[in-house]
């Protein structure tokens, strides 16, 4: 798997070694464990998907690119979507802490489940609903969303360091979806459109 990432233009090196790193047939059901190294997303329950890997390591790289992460190093990461808990352990080795909101309390309690044996003292679960981002954890050096909504929330911007970045996919008209990307800087927010992705939609409240 982390071959194929590298040969399709993954270069970061600390990104291809937490991918390695991070076991993904720990996070799918037994059934399913044969594809865990595939380029595919698999379903996880409740409608779900875990994201591609290509996809995971694409959108990590990216949060590594953040003005303040080059400097230093990733600092605090909110992640809108735990899911099964796949990506916020990849990013438990990238980041000083990982903060990660999931609105389906049976997903935030599987993600709980899959987590605890990997010991990621730096990564906190939170049930909630991260349309509102999470505030307790602000400001963050990045924030990276798995659910693509029609609108960007401000609390996402509001709670972005100086220096962060925003990563996330979002509606781009007809039906579809891009990855967007937004940079806090001095000057405001600096925004790029990325490809088009394909996201489960971020909804509001707990459930
Ligand atoms: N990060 C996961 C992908 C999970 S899929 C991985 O590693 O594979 C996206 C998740 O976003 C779903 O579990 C969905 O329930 C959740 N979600 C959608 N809207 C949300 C919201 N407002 N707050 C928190 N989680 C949300």
């Amino acid at each position: 798997m982390v071959q194929r990432l590298a040969a399709s233009g993954i270069t970061a090196a600390p990104v291809l070694q937490a991918m390695g790193t991070v076991e993904r047939h720990r996070f799918v059901d037994t059934a399913l464990v044969n594809q865990a190294y595939e380029d595919t997303s698999l379903p996880i329950g409740l409608g779900q998907t875990i994201s591609k890997p290509s996809v995971v390591a694409r959108m990590t790289e990216l949060l590594l690119g953040a003005e303040c992460a080059r400097a230093a190093g990733l600092g605090r990461v909110l992640e809108i979507g735990t899911g099964c808990g796949y990506q916020a352990a990849v990013l438990a080795r990238l980041a000083r802490e990982v903060y990660t909101i999931e609105r389906l309390r049976a997903l935030h309690e599987k993600a709980r489940d899959y987590l605890r044996p990997l010991r990621l003292a730096n990564v906190h679960l939170i049930l909630g609903d991260g349309m509102l981002g999470y505030a307790a954890g602000a400001p963050y050096a990045g924030i990276i969303s798995a659910a693509g909504g029609e609108s960007l929330p401000q609390q996402w911007c509001d709670q972005l360091a100086m220096g962060g970045r925003l990563v996330a996919p979002l509606a781009g008209g007809g039906g579809r979806q891009v990855l967007l990307v937004v940079d806090k800087t001095p000057q405001g927010l600096k925004q790029s459109v990325l490809e088009a992705v394909h996201f489960v939609p971020l909804k509001s409240g707990i459930a």
